[in-house]
């Protein structure tokens, strides 16, 4: 008889553990051969699928919840098990529960550090006494449900196969996911191999070799360059054959392209051993010698590197990204990266381009941005078909202890779950395990196009760098280290032992490669020349350009007409929202010319033009479909339908391809994707919409790292456009700037664009240049929201037809330059402020200026102003605090813009704490008192 508490225990826990892998393992029979199962089971379920209208394939969980509803009893389930032989069936049915158990626990009972420091917690799901079976009954034959192999097995032999699958170096994390196919296809294969690889001898020679590379050149620069900074590998060797093997395996399969990313630990073995950088190459950087034409340069282990690599499937193109200091945050950049490659090859499969990121177990666990790359991982707009992720996971932070300090959660993979990414914890000494895992995880992403982890349990051999003493925080892990023989002896041994290789075998090939690194030629048989095919982008039209590199944006009228008619054209079965229908009708009314443009339509025209010249076009932001402020409604929605017509999809045959995306709520990961892509593909205008301007702060590494100083720092050319909506109309702190002071503050050297456009002829013209000349370089957009549909700020067609963006626009009205005192200079939506006031009071001695682009600072603003021979009151106004938008960072290019003798002065609110005040009687005095200061008295 079943004890009180196990009874007790499966009255509460029924259906929530084993007993519903045993409903699931019978169903899984039924399914197979309805004759096969117990004749009480089959009626059951009989009657359940003749409930779904004879529809057999539901969730697991379905199958669950309508047993837990219909009340069976686990007494009644071992009754229906069939022997008549109640003990016997009750023990059946609890081996089935043990089977379940090993699936779901093994992972905690295996051998993952090779250092043996971490104990997992103590735990007994996997006490045979808890399932009531104790040695016993290792004799007796139980069915095995739905485990690999015959149907049934005596017990001894279920315990030590599932002891072999999943308890030994390789520990499974996949029941938490709820396709119950992709459950099975892991569970079969790792049952079936018992997770142990059968590799020839000269792969495991291979493998071996890979070994003695990753030592090889850590040992060499060690002794050649003692105490410099490399970021050493060692302790995670095993990385090299994992990456080698995913390369060629990824190859075999129809892969044609490989973007890696990483941190700086191991990359200098990934650059010589994986990629076939110089070794001589890298010790030149080593002795500072690297000569750098343009930029600052960075330091060897944040640099980028591209090679071809042979596989069986022929050439693999593999890309490792430049990576900052930032950790996670090359993850979305490579995501954004394969995208675009993805798509220049017209790849819905997602079967030709691969993503390898590789992270630290502390970043890994710690970084938000991790969450959001992969909560963008199977959104539409942005994903790529599954990455393999790898985690270097050393155990040690720095210098903070793992892992009570540097995480709440049992694994560094545990976020991985909030996608249902199979996890693969390996332990790093044993090599096969690890490419074992590595094969499975790389076929899981080929089958299922999702996120796949591999957490390789390692250590770091040295500190956090080499000039670091790890004993000073970590004493009892680094006795530890300093006692355990290295992957590739441990490695070494085992082979020699099971008589794959002789005594002589191993220090050979450690010294064959010393004397590849003395020779200091490229180390990687398997790499290739890089041939340009016709994917290969040709960055060179883009290489020395700058900003004033003529463009052609103005449209012929034909043209325009043809573009005008097809961005306001729409299938008359459409049925559109009203305030919708109104804004096509009049988009209409504008390409006729009966009333002037709006923002969103000669924005609209810029897309299409693009489009129609062949260029791509990209716009991911929170609203970007419809646009925030609702003025762009790229996307039209059927009200009845719930279908959607896009009429920049339908500019021609041919025409480049139009992609608009809501993104996933969040800043960083996807700015970071958007400039991933952008480097990748300069044929594409990429932009990345900001709900609201000062929202871009959450990305605020992405455009210090990268946007601002990619180029400088790695020759990477970026012609990503930023529309951070700006302007102080009352909305409160946190929605009036989108930080204007912040990015003027980064220019330097000509590496960004600032522009502030104030018609729609502007925007039209910026966005067009942006791809038509080619100088791919930044552009942060202060865009408007008010201005959207402000009654001045409105364009007429020969605006586009003609002209060009105009950096500086000089006073509008037909004013007598003669009479002017008084010279106001400003950027954006304040200038109709100042036109409106100026116009009441119909002054005729103060002109305004605007200036379109802040940077690079447009000079002739100088030759606009001489003309005002009379003029001797220079002022800058400003809708933002003083201490913020452009008084500070471009006051000196104002000043030498005025003649001489002439002082420029600040008009415009005083220095705040806060961007705004969210009080709009305040706001409005405010705005008031900035306006009358710029304009001034008339004399
Ligand atoms: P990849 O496909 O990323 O390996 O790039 C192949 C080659 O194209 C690189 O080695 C560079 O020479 C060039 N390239 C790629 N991206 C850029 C970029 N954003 N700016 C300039 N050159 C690039």
């Amino acid at each position: 008889m079943m004890d009180k508490t196990l009874q007790e225990q499966f009255a509460t826990s029924f259906l929530t553990g084993g007993s519903a892998a045993y409903i699931e393992d019978i169903y899984e029979q039924y399914l197979e051969d309805p004759t096969s199962i117990d004749d009480t089971w089959r009626q059951k379920f009989d009657q359940y699928t003749q409930e779904q209208s004879g529809e057999k394939d539901v969730a697991h969980s379905e199958i669950q919840n309508y047993f837990r509803q219909a009340g069976l009893h686990r007494s009644r389930m071992i009754a229906a098990s069939g022997s008549g032989d109640k003990s016997f069936d009750a023990k059946q049915v609890n081996v089935l529960e043990l089977i379940q158990a090993y699936r779901a626990h093994g992972h905690q009972y295996a051998n993952l550090d090779p250092l043996g420091i971490w104990k997992q917690a103590k735990i007994d799901h996997l006490d045979l006494a808890k399932y009531e079976l104790s040695k016993m009954d290792f004799e007796t034959e139980f069915r095995t449900g739905s485990m690999f192999g015959s149907t049934s097995k005596k017990l001894k032999q279920i315990v030590e196969e599932l002891e072999a699958t999943y308890c030994k170096s390789i520990g499974s994390e996949f029941m938490h996911i709820s396709d119950p196919g992709q459950k099975q296809w892991i569970q079969e294969r790792l049952e079936s191999s018992l997770s142990s690889p059968q590799f020839s001898s000269a792969f495991k020679k291979q493998i071996l070799s890979a070994l003695t590379a990753a030592e090889g050149l850590e040992k060499y620069l060690h002794n050649k360059f003692p105490g410099a900074k490399r970021f050493s590998l060692e302790g995670g060797d095993s990385l090299m054959p994992m990456l080698e093997e995913l390369i060629q395996r990824a190859g075999s399969s129809g892969t044609k392209e490989i973007v890696l990313g990483m941190a700086h630990r191991g990359r200098l073995n990934v650059l010589v051993n994986l990629m076939g950088k110089k070794p001589e190459e890298l010790f030149a950087e080593f002795a500072g010698k690297k000569a750098v034409e343009k930029g600052s340069g960075d330091v060897k282990y944040h640099q980028g590197f591209s090679s071809d690599i042979n596989t069986p499937g022929g050439a693999v193109h593999v890309a490792l990204a430049f990576n900052p200091s930032h950790l996670e945050i090359v993850a979305p950049v490579i995501e954004g990266s394969v995208r675009a490659r993805l798509e220049r090859r017209r790849d819905d499969t997602y079967s030709q381009v691969l993503p390898i990121v590789i992270h630290g177990d502390s970043a890994f666990t710690g970084q938000g941005v991790v969450m959001e790359t992969f909560n963008m991982s199977q959104a539409r707009g942005y994903k790529t078909g599954g990455t393999v992720h790898i985690v270097i996971n050393n155990q040690v932070g720095f210098t903070t202890n793992r892992p009570d300090d540097t995480r709440s959660t049992t694994y560094c993979t545990d976020v991985a779950k909030m996608i249902e990414a199979p996890i693969f914890h390996v332990n790093a000494d044993d090599p096969e395990a690890v490419v074992f895992v590595t094969q499975l995880a790389l076929d899981f992403r080929t089958t299922y196009k999702k996120d796949v982890v591999i957490d390789l349990v390692c250590y770091r051999r040295h500190g956090h760098n080499e000039a670091d003493e790890p004993r000073a925080t970590q004493p009892i892990m680094y006795e530890k280290v300093k006692k355990h023989p290295t992957p590739r002896k441990l490695y070494a041994d085992k082979l020699a032992e099971a008589g794959v290789i002789d005594d002589k075998y191993a220090n050979k090939l450690s010294a064959d490669y010393r004397d590849k690194m003395d020779d200091g030629k490229n180390v990687v048989s398997n790499w290739l020349p890089m041939k340009q095919h016709e994917f290969t982008v040709d960055w060179s039209p883009y290489l020395d350009t700058d900003w004033q590199t003529p463009a052609v944006t103005s449209l012929s009228k034909e043209a325009f007409d043809k573009l005008a008619t097809a961005i306001s054209t729409y299938p008359d079965e459409l049925n559109l929202q009203s305030q919708v229908k109104r804004l096509m009708t009049d988009r209409k009314k504008m390409a006729n010319g009966e009333i002037p443009m709006d923002w969103g339509f000669a924005e609209t025209m810029a897309y299409a033009s693009l489009l129609d010249d062949g260029y791509r076009v990209r716009i991911s932001g929170q609203d970007s479909g419809r646009g925030t402020f609702f003025h762009r409604h790229a996307v039209l929605h059927d009200q009845k339908t719930g279908d959607n017509y896009q009429p920049l999809k339908n500019i021609r045959e041919g025409q480049g391809q139009f992609h608009v995306i809501d993104s996933v709520l969040s800043e960083e990961a996807v700015l970071a994707y958007e400039y991933g892509y952008s480097t990748t593909e300069p044929r594409s205008l990429v932009i990345w919409e900001a709900q609201f301007g000062d929202f871009a702060n959450g990305a605020q590494v992405v455009i210090d790292q990268f946007i601002s100083s990619g180029e400088h720092k790695w020759g990477r050319l970026c012609g990503l456009v930023m529309l951070l909506p700006h302007g102080y109309e009352g909305q409160g702190p946190e929605h009036s700037s989108a930080r204007l002071e912040r990015f003027l503050q980064l220019c330097a050297e000509h590496n960004m664009q600032v522009c502030v456009p104030s018609t729609p002829a502007q925007v039209f013209h910026m966005l067009r240049r942006q791809m038509v000349r080619k100088w791919r370089t930044p552009l942060i957009v202060m865009s408007p929201k008010s201005l959207l549909r402000h009654r001045l700020a409105t364009s007429q067609i020969e605006e586009l037809t003609n002209g060009k963006f105009e950096s500086v626009i000089d006073e509008i009205d037909n004013l007598d330059k003669a009479k002017i005192k008084r010279i106001v200079m400003c950027s954006g939506k304040v200038y109709y402020d100042l036109l409106e006031k100026r116009r009441a009071d119909e002054r005729d001695d103060v002109a305004i200026i605007r200036i379109e682009q802040l940077y690079p600072f447009p000079k002739h603003l100088k030759d606009v102003i001489a003309e005002y021979q009379n003029a001797d009151e220079f002022i800058w106004c400003q809708e933002e605090p003083k201490n913020q938008g452009a008084w500070y960072s471009s006051r000196h290019n104002f000043q030498a813009s005025v003649p001489e003798k002439g002082f420029v002065e600040y008009a415009g609110r005083e220095a705040s704490a806060a961007p705004a005040t969210g009080i709009a009687s305040k706001h409005v005095e405010e705005q008031r008192a900035l306006v009358e200061d710029a304009l001034g008295r008339k004399s």
